[in-house]
């Protein structure tokens, strides 16, 4: 919803916060995933992130979560699906060219990244979206990539 979205990124500090508490939690629940099987797991989990960061950021389910790299706006409602900053056809208010009645995802991403206490985030280089991740639960992934849970093959 886009006055949640908007929302979300004029309290980009309290979100971070409590995605580091949220984050914090699911890590220490790693070995309870591990036991049930992340596979398992993937599409009650994938559900509920995608109704809770549909709603709250209009999510898309990339599977490859930079929220916290982008002030809490997620670059997947960019058009153009920009991962690495505005393309350069930002209006002078700060609006999409190809949806004026949007503000530039970027733009907002730099706002509510100056809120953010890492929101130095933004300047890191993101690498290119990988559409095979599309739909998966990028919490779980989150797991996958510290390791925490193996990469069984898919389900
Ligand atoms: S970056 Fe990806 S996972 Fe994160 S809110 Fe956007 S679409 Fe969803």
């Amino acid at each position: 919803m886009y006055a949640l979205r908007l929302f979300a990124v004029r309290h980009a500090r309290f979100f971070e916060r409590f995605y580091g508490f949220f984050e914090a939690t699911y890590v220490a629940a790693a070995p309870l995933v591990r036991r049930i099987g992340a596979n398992r797991l993937e599409r009650p989990v994938a559900a509920v992130e995608r109704t809770v960061k549909g709603t709250l950021f209009d999510c898309r389910m990339c599977g490859a979560c930079i929220l916290s790299s982008t002030g809490m706006s997620c670059p997947m409602n960019c058009p153009k699906q920009m991962r690495n900053g505005p393309c350069g056809g930002v209006r002078l208010n700060g609006h999409c060219e190809v949806r004026p009645e949007m503000k530039c995802v970027w733009v907002q991403a730099y706002e509510g990244s100056r809120r953010m206490a890492g929101g130095d985030a933004i300047l890191e280089r993101q690498p290119p979206v990988d559409r095979s991740k599309e739909g998966c639960s990028s919490w779980l992934g989150v797991l996958r990539d510290k390791g925490l849970v193996h990469r069984e093959p898919a389900a």
